[in-house]
Protein backbone atom coordinates (compact mmCIF):
# COMPACT_ATOMS: atom_id res chain seq x y z
CA UNK A 1 0.00 0.00 0.00
CA UNK A 2 1.43 3.89 -0.62
CA UNK A 3 1.38 6.38 1.67
CA UNK A 4 1.62 10.17 0.43
CA UNK A 5 1.70 12.53 3.95
CA UNK A 6 0.59 16.20 3.69
CA UNK A 7 1.26 18.72 5.87
CA UNK A 8 -1.04 22.08 6.18
CA UNK A 9 0.07 24.92 8.04
CA UNK A 10 -2.21 27.43 8.45
CA UNK A 11 -2.09 30.52 11.03
CA UNK A 12 -5.37 28.76 12.53
CA UNK A 13 -4.47 25.05 13.10
CA UNK A 14 -1.08 23.24 11.35
CA UNK A 15 -2.17 19.85 10.49
CA UNK A 16 -0.54 16.36 9.00
CA UNK A 17 -2.44 13.39 7.32
CA UNK A 18 -1.41 10.52 5.50
CA UNK A 19 -3.54 9.19 2.50
CA UNK A 20 -3.63 4.94 2.13
CA UNK A 21 -4.30 4.04 -1.57
CA UNK A 22 -4.97 0.42 -2.25
CA UNK A 23 -6.40 0.83 -5.63
CA UNK A 24 -2.73 2.99 -7.08
CA UNK A 25 -0.58 5.64 -6.33
CA UNK A 26 -1.25 7.34 -9.52
CA UNK A 27 -4.68 7.73 -8.79
CA UNK A 28 -4.37 9.65 -5.36
CA UNK A 29 -1.52 11.39 -6.68
CA UNK A 30 -3.26 12.76 -9.87
CA UNK A 31 -6.29 13.71 -7.48
CA UNK A 32 -4.20 15.49 -4.90
CA UNK A 33 -2.70 17.25 -7.75
CA UNK A 34 -6.18 18.55 -8.96
CA UNK A 35 -6.72 19.44 -5.62
CA UNK A 36 -4.03 22.04 -4.92
CA UNK A 37 -4.48 22.92 -8.48
CA UNK A 38 -1.25 22.13 -9.67
CA UNK A 39 -0.25 22.45 -13.79
CA UNK A 40 1.65 20.08 -15.59
CA UNK A 41 4.94 21.26 -17.33
CA UNK A 42 6.93 18.87 -19.42
CA UNK A 43 5.04 16.03 -17.72
CA UNK A 44 5.88 16.89 -14.06
CA UNK A 45 3.80 18.67 -11.54
CA UNK A 46 4.15 21.96 -10.85
CA UNK A 47 1.95 22.99 -7.24
CA UNK A 48 2.41 26.28 -5.51
CA UNK A 49 2.59 25.49 -1.70
CA UNK A 50 1.21 28.45 -0.84
CA UNK A 51 -3.51 27.81 -1.38
CA UNK A 52 -6.05 29.89 -0.70
CA UNK A 53 -9.22 28.05 1.00
CA UNK A 54 -11.65 29.92 -0.79
CA UNK A 55 -15.02 28.45 -2.20
CA UNK A 56 -13.17 26.56 -5.18
CA UNK A 57 -10.80 24.83 -2.83
CA UNK A 58 -14.14 24.07 -0.67
CA UNK A 59 -15.76 22.37 -3.83
CA UNK A 60 -12.07 21.24 -5.02
CA UNK A 61 -12.23 18.85 -1.32
CA UNK A 62 -15.53 18.01 -1.31
CA UNK A 63 -14.84 16.36 -4.53
CA UNK A 64 -11.52 14.62 -3.35
CA UNK A 65 -13.17 13.12 -0.54
CA UNK A 66 -16.18 11.79 -2.04
CA UNK A 67 -13.79 9.84 -4.44
CA UNK A 68 -11.99 8.26 -1.90
CA UNK A 69 -14.32 8.07 0.97
CA UNK A 70 -15.36 4.72 0.42
CA UNK A 71 -11.32 3.38 0.20
CA UNK A 72 -9.90 5.34 3.16
CA UNK A 73 -12.93 6.39 5.52
CA UNK A 74 -10.91 8.21 8.05
CA UNK A 75 -10.44 10.72 4.96
CA UNK A 76 -13.81 12.27 5.96
CA UNK A 77 -11.42 13.66 9.20
CA UNK A 78 -9.88 15.95 6.12
CA UNK A 79 -12.97 17.95 5.84
CA UNK A 80 -13.26 18.78 9.85
CA UNK A 81 -9.32 19.89 9.89
CA UNK A 82 -9.73 22.38 6.84
CA UNK A 83 -13.14 23.68 8.54
CA UNK A 84 -11.04 25.16 11.27
CA UNK A 85 -9.05 27.55 8.70
CA UNK A 86 -11.55 30.17 7.75
CA UNK A 87 -13.12 30.84 4.07
CA UNK A 88 -10.37 33.17 2.63
CA UNK A 89 -7.56 32.40 3.97
CA UNK A 90 -3.77 31.48 2.76
CA UNK A 91 -2.30 28.30 4.24
CA UNK A 92 1.02 26.24 3.20
CA UNK A 93 0.65 22.54 1.72
CA UNK A 94 3.87 20.49 2.28
CA UNK A 95 4.27 16.66 1.01
CA UNK A 96 6.11 15.76 4.29
CA UNK A 97 5.67 14.21 7.41
CA UNK A 98 7.10 16.72 9.53
CA UNK A 99 7.62 20.39 9.24
CA UNK A 100 10.77 21.62 10.80
CA UNK A 101 9.97 24.25 13.94
CA UNK A 102 12.05 27.14 12.25
CA UNK A 103 10.10 26.21 8.69
CA UNK A 104 6.78 26.27 10.34
CA UNK A 105 7.49 29.52 12.25
CA UNK A 106 8.92 31.50 8.83
CA UNK A 107 5.73 30.08 7.10
CA UNK A 108 3.28 31.38 9.98
CA UNK A 109 5.18 34.38 9.46
CA UNK A 110 4.55 34.89 5.95
CA UNK A 111 0.98 34.29 6.47
CA UNK A 112 0.62 36.94 9.15
CA UNK A 113 2.49 39.35 6.92
CA UNK A 114 0.09 38.38 4.28
CA UNK A 115 -2.79 38.73 6.03
CA UNK A 116 -2.28 42.37 7.77
CA UNK A 117 -0.79 43.70 4.71
CA UNK A 118 2.65 43.44 5.76
CA UNK A 119 5.61 43.22 3.39
CA UNK A 120 7.56 40.01 4.40
CA UNK A 121 10.93 40.80 4.38
CA UNK A 122 10.88 43.90 6.05
CA UNK A 123 9.12 41.32 9.35
CA UNK A 124 11.68 38.40 8.47
CA UNK A 125 14.43 41.85 8.52
CA UNK A 126 12.82 42.86 11.79
CA UNK A 127 12.39 39.37 13.55
CA UNK A 128 15.78 38.68 12.78
CA UNK A 129 17.10 41.64 14.23
CA UNK A 130 15.01 40.87 17.29
CA UNK A 131 14.97 37.14 17.70
CA UNK A 132 17.24 35.78 15.13
CA UNK A 133 20.34 35.10 17.52
CA UNK A 134 17.65 33.48 20.26
CA UNK A 135 16.51 31.66 17.43
CA UNK A 136 20.14 30.11 16.01
CA UNK A 137 20.72 28.73 19.97
CA UNK A 138 16.80 27.91 20.57
CA UNK A 139 13.88 25.76 19.38
CA UNK A 140 10.92 27.98 19.65
CA UNK A 141 7.58 25.89 20.39
CA UNK A 142 3.94 27.96 21.08
CA UNK A 143 1.10 26.42 22.94
CA UNK A 144 -2.14 28.03 24.07
CA UNK A 145 -2.28 30.64 20.83
CA UNK A 146 -5.35 29.44 18.70
CA UNK A 147 -5.33 25.88 18.32
CA UNK A 148 -5.08 22.94 20.65
CA UNK A 149 -2.44 20.97 21.71
CA UNK A 150 -2.25 17.25 22.99
CA UNK A 151 1.08 16.35 24.36
CA UNK A 152 2.49 12.78 25.25
CA UNK A 153 1.54 9.31 24.34
CA UNK A 154 -2.16 8.72 23.02
CA UNK A 155 -2.64 5.50 23.95
CA UNK A 156 -3.68 4.74 27.10
CA UNK A 157 -1.41 1.33 27.73
CA UNK A 158 1.57 2.87 26.47
CA UNK A 159 1.38 5.83 28.99
CA UNK A 160 4.17 6.76 31.17
CA UNK A 161 3.88 9.63 33.75
CA UNK A 162 6.32 11.63 33.00
CA UNK A 163 6.31 12.81 36.53
CA UNK A 164 6.14 9.94 38.87
CA UNK A 165 7.55 7.45 36.01
CA UNK A 166 4.27 5.26 36.71
CA UNK A 167 2.15 3.46 34.64
CA UNK A 168 -1.40 1.63 34.54
CA UNK A 169 -2.40 -0.65 36.32
CA UNK A 170 0.55 1.02 38.87
CA UNK A 171 -1.51 4.43 38.12
CA UNK A 172 -4.29 5.54 35.95
CA UNK A 173 -4.81 8.09 33.34
CA UNK A 174 -8.34 8.20 33.27
CA UNK A 175 -9.10 12.35 33.90
CA UNK A 176 -8.06 15.16 31.84
CA UNK A 177 -5.00 16.51 33.27
CA UNK A 178 -4.56 20.07 32.09
CA UNK A 179 -1.50 21.19 31.14
CA UNK A 180 -2.14 24.88 32.61
CA UNK A 181 -4.44 24.67 35.44
CA UNK A 182 -8.10 24.47 34.38
CA UNK A 183 -8.69 27.56 37.01
CA UNK A 184 -6.87 30.12 35.04
CA UNK A 185 -8.89 29.48 31.92
CA UNK A 186 -6.89 26.62 29.88
CA UNK A 187 -9.22 24.87 27.87
CA UNK A 188 -6.69 23.85 24.56
CA UNK A 189 -3.53 22.29 26.26
CA UNK A 190 -3.63 18.75 27.32
CA UNK A 191 -0.89 16.24 29.13
CA UNK A 192 -1.65 13.00 28.15
CA UNK A 193 1.04 11.44 30.39
CA UNK A 194 0.24 13.10 33.64
CA UNK A 195 -1.52 10.64 35.70
CA UNK A 196 -4.58 10.69 38.13
CA UNK A 197 -2.49 10.93 40.99
CA UNK A 198 -0.02 13.45 39.90
CA UNK A 199 -2.60 15.67 38.46
CA UNK A 200 -4.66 15.63 41.88
CA UNK A 201 -1.57 16.27 44.03
CA UNK A 202 -0.25 19.12 41.50
CA UNK A 203 -3.82 20.18 41.66
CA UNK A 204 -4.77 20.24 45.44
CA UNK A 205 -1.19 21.59 45.82
CA UNK A 206 1.48 23.68 44.45
CA UNK A 207 -0.94 25.10 41.46
CA UNK A 208 -3.15 26.27 44.01
CA UNK A 209 -0.44 28.92 44.87
CA UNK A 210 -0.90 30.55 41.29
CA UNK A 211 -4.00 30.72 40.93
CA UNK A 212 -4.60 32.50 44.46
CA UNK A 213 -1.74 34.99 43.88
CA UNK A 214 -3.83 35.72 40.40
CA UNK A 215 -6.74 35.41 41.51
CA UNK A 216 -8.49 38.77 41.50
CA UNK A 217 -7.21 38.90 37.87
CA UNK A 218 -9.20 35.62 37.16
CA UNK A 219 -12.25 37.90 38.33
CA UNK A 220 -11.40 40.98 37.28
CA UNK A 221 -10.71 39.70 33.36
CA UNK A 222 -13.52 37.05 33.58
CA UNK A 223 -11.62 34.06 33.23
CA UNK A 224 -13.81 30.96 33.39
CA UNK A 225 -12.95 28.18 35.28
CA UNK A 226 -14.56 25.00 35.82
CA UNK A 227 -17.51 26.65 37.40
CA UNK A 228 -17.27 30.00 35.30
CA UNK A 229 -16.02 32.96 36.34
CA UNK A 230 -15.17 32.39 40.00
CA UNK A 231 -16.21 35.32 43.13
CA UNK A 232 -13.85 36.33 45.72
CA UNK A 233 -14.18 36.08 48.92
CA UNK A 234 -11.75 37.69 51.82
CA UNK A 235 -12.00 38.35 55.28
CA UNK A 236 -13.47 42.16 54.64
CA UNK A 237 -14.85 41.72 51.28
CA UNK A 238 -16.78 40.72 48.44
CA UNK A 239 -15.93 41.04 44.16
CA UNK A 240 -18.03 39.49 41.69
CA UNK A 241 -17.95 39.44 38.05
CA UNK A 242 -21.33 39.24 36.51
CA UNK A 243 -19.38 38.36 33.06
CA UNK A 244 -21.82 41.10 31.26
CA UNK A 245 -18.71 43.91 32.06
CA UNK A 246 -19.70 45.10 35.88
CA UNK A 247 -17.64 44.06 38.63
CA UNK A 248 -18.96 44.75 42.40
CA UNK A 249 -17.02 45.39 44.93
CA UNK A 250 -18.44 45.04 48.61
CA UNK A 251 -15.78 46.23 50.87
CA UNK A 252 -16.66 46.05 54.52
CA UNK A 253 -15.45 48.25 57.55
CA UNK A 254 -14.92 46.88 60.78
CA UNK A 255 -16.71 48.51 63.93
CA UNK A 256 -14.08 51.73 64.67
CA UNK A 257 -13.17 51.52 61.32
CA UNK A 258 -13.43 54.76 59.25
CA UNK A 259 -14.75 54.87 55.38
CA UNK A 260 -11.64 56.88 53.57
CA UNK A 261 -13.07 58.97 50.69
CA UNK A 262 -9.87 58.00 48.40
CA UNK A 263 -11.35 54.59 47.87
CA UNK A 264 -8.29 52.96 49.24
CA UNK A 265 -8.39 49.81 51.04
CA UNK A 266 -6.67 46.26 51.53
CA UNK A 267 -8.40 43.35 50.68
CA UNK A 268 -7.49 40.87 53.55
CA UNK A 269 -7.12 37.57 52.79
CA UNK A 270 -7.29 34.61 55.42
CA UNK A 271 -5.64 32.98 53.06
CA UNK A 272 -1.82 31.85 53.14
CA UNK A 273 0.61 31.67 49.74
CA UNK A 274 3.86 30.28 49.41
CA UNK A 275 6.18 32.09 46.61
CA UNK A 276 8.26 28.62 45.85
CA UNK A 277 5.24 26.85 45.03
CA UNK A 278 4.54 29.50 42.62
CA UNK A 279 7.85 29.05 40.73
CA UNK A 280 7.35 25.17 40.63
CA UNK A 281 3.88 25.29 39.32
CA UNK A 282 4.91 27.45 36.49
CA UNK A 283 8.22 25.04 36.40
CA UNK A 284 5.38 22.23 35.98
CA UNK A 285 3.01 23.99 33.08
CA UNK A 286 6.48 24.31 31.19
CA UNK A 287 7.42 20.49 31.68
CA UNK A 288 3.88 19.65 31.03
CA UNK A 289 4.68 20.83 27.21
CA UNK A 290 8.31 19.39 26.59
CA UNK A 291 8.53 16.82 24.48
CA UNK A 292 8.17 13.24 26.27
CA UNK A 293 12.28 13.08 24.88
CA UNK A 294 13.09 16.00 26.40
CA UNK A 295 11.83 15.36 29.88
CA UNK A 296 15.18 12.56 31.23
CA UNK A 297 17.21 15.58 31.62
CA UNK A 298 14.72 17.40 33.63
CA UNK A 299 14.82 14.38 36.27
CA UNK A 300 16.04 16.53 38.90
CA UNK A 301 13.88 18.99 38.50
CA UNK A 302 10.59 16.85 38.26
CA UNK A 303 12.21 15.62 42.21
CA UNK A 304 12.09 19.07 43.52
CA UNK A 305 8.40 20.05 42.21
CA UNK A 306 7.11 17.04 43.67
CA UNK A 307 8.55 17.75 47.20
CA UNK A 308 11.51 15.21 47.10
CA UNK A 309 14.99 17.65 46.86
CA UNK A 310 15.35 21.23 47.62
CA UNK A 311 17.33 23.16 44.98
CA UNK A 312 19.28 25.85 47.31
CA UNK A 313 19.59 28.38 44.92
CA UNK A 314 17.27 29.56 42.41
CA UNK A 315 16.99 32.69 39.40
CA UNK A 316 14.66 35.52 39.65
CA UNK A 317 11.58 35.22 37.55
CA UNK A 318 11.06 38.07 35.11
CA UNK A 319 7.14 39.59 35.52
CA UNK A 320 5.69 42.29 33.11
CA UNK A 321 2.00 43.79 33.30
CA UNK A 322 1.03 45.28 29.97
CA UNK A 323 -2.45 45.47 28.29
CA UNK A 324 -0.44 45.20 24.82
CA UNK A 325 0.63 41.51 25.60
CA UNK A 326 -3.21 40.65 26.50
CA UNK A 327 -4.09 37.02 26.10
CA UNK A 328 -7.93 35.88 26.47
CA UNK A 329 -6.65 32.10 26.70
CA UNK A 330 -3.39 31.59 28.82
CA UNK A 331 -0.19 30.60 26.72
CA UNK A 332 3.04 29.08 27.26
CA UNK A 333 6.44 29.43 25.31
CA UNK A 334 9.08 26.92 25.56
CA UNK A 335 12.98 27.86 24.38
CA UNK A 336 14.79 24.77 24.74
CA UNK A 337 18.36 24.88 24.20
CA UNK A 338 19.71 23.69 21.10
CA UNK A 339 23.62 22.54 21.67
CA UNK A 340 25.54 21.93 24.80
CA UNK A 341 26.31 25.53 25.06
CA UNK A 342 26.40 26.22 29.33
CA UNK A 343 26.18 29.73 29.17
CA UNK A 344 22.68 29.98 28.31
CA UNK A 345 19.93 28.38 30.46
CA UNK A 346 19.02 25.09 28.73
CA UNK A 347 15.08 25.66 29.27
CA UNK A 348 12.85 28.91 29.37
CA UNK A 349 9.51 29.66 29.51
CA UNK A 350 7.76 32.18 29.28
CA UNK A 351 3.37 32.08 30.50
CA UNK A 352 1.00 34.71 29.34
CA UNK A 353 -1.97 35.02 31.81
CA UNK A 354 -4.41 38.05 30.91
CA UNK A 355 -1.44 40.65 30.96
CA UNK A 356 0.82 39.03 32.85
CA UNK A 357 3.63 37.96 31.05
CA UNK A 358 6.34 35.47 33.43
CA UNK A 359 9.42 34.59 32.10
CA UNK A 360 11.59 31.89 33.83
CA UNK A 361 14.51 29.39 33.45
CA UNK A 362 13.89 26.13 34.55
CA UNK A 363 16.29 25.14 37.33
CA UNK A 364 17.89 22.14 36.90
CA UNK A 365 20.64 20.93 39.63
CA UNK A 366 21.09 21.26 43.17
CA UNK A 367 24.33 22.81 42.74
CA UNK A 368 23.84 25.35 39.69
CA UNK A 369 24.61 28.73 40.71
CA UNK A 370 22.50 31.70 39.03
CA UNK A 371 24.82 34.19 39.04
CA UNK A 372 24.18 37.94 38.05
CA UNK A 373 26.57 37.55 35.19
CA UNK A 374 24.35 33.69 33.92
CA UNK A 375 21.10 36.00 34.51
CA UNK A 376 22.11 38.93 32.71
CA UNK A 377 23.63 36.55 29.52
CA UNK A 378 20.12 35.32 29.32
CA UNK A 379 18.45 38.48 29.33
CA UNK A 380 20.61 40.11 26.93
CA UNK A 381 20.23 37.29 24.56
CA UNK A 382 16.31 37.31 24.76
CA UNK A 383 15.91 40.82 23.24
CA UNK A 384 12.31 40.89 22.36
CA UNK A 385 11.68 40.42 25.99
CA UNK A 386 14.58 43.54 27.02
CA UNK A 387 13.53 45.39 24.81
CA UNK A 388 9.93 46.09 26.44
CA UNK A 389 9.89 48.69 29.56
CA UNK A 390 8.52 47.93 32.78
CA UNK A 391 10.30 44.12 33.86
CA UNK A 392 10.25 43.46 37.71
CA UNK A 393 12.81 40.55 38.96
CA UNK A 394 11.57 38.49 41.28
CA UNK A 395 12.66 35.79 43.84
CA UNK A 396 10.03 33.42 44.39
CA UNK A 397 11.93 31.32 46.67
CA UNK A 398 10.61 31.63 49.89
CA UNK A 399 9.26 28.27 50.98
CA UNK A 400 7.00 29.24 53.86
CA UNK A 401 3.56 30.49 53.57
CA UNK A 402 3.02 33.87 54.23
CA UNK A 403 -0.47 35.96 54.53
CA UNK A 404 -1.61 37.36 51.17
CA UNK A 405 -3.16 40.78 50.95
CA UNK A 406 -4.03 43.15 47.90
CA UNK A 407 -3.94 46.87 47.60
CA UNK A 408 -6.96 47.83 45.90
CA UNK A 409 -6.70 51.92 45.01
CA UNK A 410 -9.09 53.72 43.08
CA UNK A 411 -9.77 57.27 42.07
CA UNK A 412 -12.78 59.23 41.74
CA UNK A 413 -13.25 59.57 38.05
CA UNK A 414 -14.67 63.07 37.16
CA UNK A 415 -17.26 61.60 34.37
ZN1 LIG B 1 2.14 10.45 37.96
Amino acid sequence: MNTIDVYIISLSKSFQFSLHSSDGFQRLWNALMVLFMATKKEDRFQLESLQQKDENFENRLMVFIDKFKDSDPKINRLKTNFDSIPTDKYFFVQFTKEVSKDDSFKMCNYLLAKEEGIDYEKMEKEINDSIGELRSNYNISIFGFQEKSFIGELDKNKRVCRFCKKKQPETSFKKIAHSISEALGNKLIVTYDECDKCNYEFGTGIENDLVLFLDLYRNFFGVKGKNGIPSLKGENYIIRNDGKKQITIEHYLKEGEESSNDFNFTLKNNRFITYLNIYKTLVKYALSVLEPKEIPQFNETIGWIRGEIEFSHLPKIAILQNYDFFRTHPMVTLYKRKDDDHSIPNLVCEFRFTFFVFVFIIPEKEEFIYTEDFYDNFWNLFKHYKDVKGWSFKKFSNPNPIKFNVNLNFKKSDK
